[in-house]
């Protein structure tokens, strides 16, 4: 049991100075200050990424991923704001992704810290699109129809932590496999597809509530009136997830898409194994060189307009966001804290409110954005920037 805590910042929402009470992981009391605090600090839930092949060298697809680059990938994760995240394993061999499915299964079974950080894991792939465009990056040699046989054995070595698929409604069976999925709690969320629009509502109706980084993982060229984007977009039962890294997607059709959905967007960083790099040239397993450049971009070597992966963190996206004017601060952060935890419960488990688990962070906003200064999850300080100063 852990002792009570205070913690006083400016409500992220209002601006104004409050005190955050914590006790046993819980946020027990919230109270406005008459106070002046004497930092300029916003107290704001927990970032949560649904979306995330790695971190600073750690990769979850790389099958010399350890244990402990599991529990290692945590804390980095917690250093950027970040108190819950679905690792994500992508199209691979079944064998592949049965073994890194155990390891991260493995890792949370052996420490409650990484059990606690990790929401479950996102399986992308490999019932996904053969198509190239759709499919990016996935390899073409693992792409298979949906398989509940297989996807059991893989829930099995996954400890039923695959809490997330993403899939292409374009196969025969999906709308089964889908139903099968939804019966035994999974989120389907529609990706790298290139269903019909028929498709597409096929998939909706048998449970599918999500789309994957809407907008990528898609053909260059698409009819101009039915395509699998606008269909998506159209489905008020559909979250969009999206990549705001400010390459992934064009300022303006961000826009677009966050004004169709103001309520069921959410961000994602979908980050590769090479964000939290210095910039450089990276060998990447999906073949051959990959460049990091000093702007975050993450690109192909031999061809920079081709874009290799995300390299950033979902606190870059806010970043992003925020410093553009796209949305509020408020907004956005909801986008990348509440909103994630809705898609998958129905109702946020980690709002800045009585009663709900103390999984928040304090930051600053300087010139350079948005810096945590202060991670705390289930009520304790996780990180702190503050001792370094200090
Ligand atoms: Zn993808």
């Amino acid at each position: 049991m852990s002792k009570n805590k205070t913690f006083k910042a400016l409500d992220y929402r209002t601006n104004k100075p409050i005190s955050v009470d914590v006790e046993n992981g819980k946020i027990c009391a919230i109270s406005e200050i008459i106070e002046t605090l004497d930092t300029n600090y916003f107290v704001a839930p927990g970032l949560v990424d649904l979306q995330i092949n790695g971190f600073k060298g750690i990769d979850f697809n790389s099958l010399d991923l350890k244990i402990t680059d599991v529990h290692e990938i945590c804390n980095i994760l917690l250093e950027k704001g970040i108190t819950s995240f679905y690792p994500t394993v992508i199209t691979n061999s079944s064998e592949a992704i049965e073994l890194l499915l155990t390891t991260i299964s493995t890792a949370c079974n052996n420490s409650k810290k990484t059990d606690a950080c990790i929401g479950g894991i996102h399986l992308e792939g490999p019932f996904i699109s053969f198509q190239d465009g759709p499919r990016g990056a996935h390899s073409k040699d693992f792409v298979q129809a949906p398989d509940w046989n297989l996807f059991e054995k893989w829930q099995k070595a996954a400890n039923g932590k695959i809490k997330i698929i993403t899939l292409s409604p374009e196969w025969e069976n999906s709308t089964e496999f889908i139903e099968k999925c939804i019966k035994s709690g999974v989120i389907v969320s529609i990706g790298h597809t290139a269903a019909t629009t028929e498709q597409i509502q096929n998939a909706i109706k048998a449970g599918a509530t999500m789309s994957t980084h809407l907008g990528n993982g898609c053909h260059a060229m698409l009819p101009r009136h039915k395509n699998y984007i606008f269909e998506q977009l159209a489905s008020e039962k559909l979250w969009s997830t999206l990549i705001a890294d400010g390459f992934h997607l064009p300022d303006s059709l961000l826009k677009i898409f966050l004004k169709t959905k103001p309520n069921k967007s959410i961000l994602v960083s979908d980050a590769t194994s090479f964000a939290g790099l210095p910039s450089g040239t990276y060998k990447s397993h999906i073949g051959g060189n990959v460049e990091l450049n000093e702007d975050g971009k993450l690109c192909m070597q031999d061809n920079i307009d081709m874009l290799a992966g995300s390299a950033q963190s979902l606190l870059w996206c806010v970043n992003q966001l925020v410093k553009k004017q796209i949305t509020s601060l408020q907004d956005t952060w909801n986008m990348a804290s509440i909103k994630p935890t809705e898609a998958l419960f129905g109702t946020s488990n980690n709002f800045l409110e009585v009663g709900y688990k103390a999984d928040f962070v304090l930051f600053e906003k300087n010139i350079n954005g948005i810096q945590i200064k202060q991670t705390i999850k289930d009520g304790e300080i996780v990180f702190s920037d503050l001792i370094k100063n200090s």
